[in-house]
């Protein structure tokens, strides 16, 4: 039998349960990985073949390094870590609490440091990584009323290249997607539940040079990539995937 791309291989995606979590995680799959989604609450459907849930709050060290045990025990290394957990709080900064700014940075940054940090001397063992850490186009420009959101993506951006000069001579790469509008739960709640959605979406389609916003396959076909031998060059980039939506002269948006 032919083997698959990443067999043997075993990846972590935190926000696992999540819109694009869900789609990374049975891509990864398919492809032959054996995965943890972890995320803080559990999935109501059944889990496909060769995904295996792990409950995680990110912002919790102990939560964290009790998942690492786990993982330790039980597949014994990690191959592919996927940053993916992440929350967005739709506020100007002057509608933001000092609670919120800590909230979202917690989620956004800190989790991705933490879950990162102790995920490190699993992927060592193998002699090889992939880090995969989720940015926005949000952490180059910015939308309205998401300062916080915006402020945490551009630390995320950093942090990504920091975390790949550091770990590069051991083989581990990092990389960071930077999503534009992708159509998950989060891109929902940017939505919100009054007024006239559906012109508002159609507005937001019609934008983009692709005439459409992305999907989570979308994302996880990059993931995918950057997850596998392809990419075994390919360390401390930001991967804007937006369907060409910041491509565009600043007159050509909304
Ligand atoms: P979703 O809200 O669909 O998924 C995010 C997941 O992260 C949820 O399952 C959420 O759980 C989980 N999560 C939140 N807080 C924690 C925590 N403390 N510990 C563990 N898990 C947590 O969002 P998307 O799938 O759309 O987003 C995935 C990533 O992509 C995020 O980092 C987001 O910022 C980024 N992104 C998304 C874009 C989009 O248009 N969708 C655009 C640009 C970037 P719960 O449901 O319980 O909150």
């Amino acid at each position: 039998m032919t083997k698959l791309p990443l067999e043997n291989r075993v990846a972590l995606v935190t926000g696992g349960t999540g819109g694009i979590g869900t789609a990374i995680c049975k891509r990864l799959a398919k492809e032959g990985a054996v995965v943890i989604a972890a995320d803080r609450h559990a999935p109501n459907v059944e889990l496909p073949e060769g995904i295996f849930f792990h409950d995680l709050d990110v912002t919790q060290e102990d939560s964290v390094t009790k998942l690492m045990d786990s993982v330790e025990y039980n597949q014994g290394q990690i191959d592919i870590l996927v940053n993916a957990a992440g929350i967005e709080i739709e506020k100007t900064i002057e509608d933001t609490s000092l609670d919120d700014w800590n909230r979202i940075f917690a989620v956004n940054v800190t989790g991705t440091f933490l879950v990162s940090k102790y995920a490190l001397p699993l992927m060592r063992k193998t002699g090889a990584g992939s880090i995969i850490n989720f940015g926005s186009y949000d952490g180059f420009i910015a939308d309205p009323q998401l300062a916080a959101y915006c402020a945490t993506k551009g630390a995320v951006h950093a942090l990504t290249r920091a975390m790949a000069c550091d770990h590069g001579p051991e083989n581990i790469r990092v990389n960071a997607i930077c999503p534009g509008y992708i159509d998950t739960p989060m891109l929902q709640s940017f939505f919100g539940d009054s007024g006239d959605i559906e012109s508002l979406q159609q507005a937001v389609r019609d934008v983009h040079p692709m005439r459409r916003y992305g999907t989570p396959d979308d994302i996880a076909g990059l993931v995918n990539w950057l997850a596998g031998d392809e990419a075994r060059y390919a360390s401390g980039q930001l991967w804007v995937l937006d369907g060409g939506l910041t491509a565009q002269v600043q007159q050509m948006r909304l």
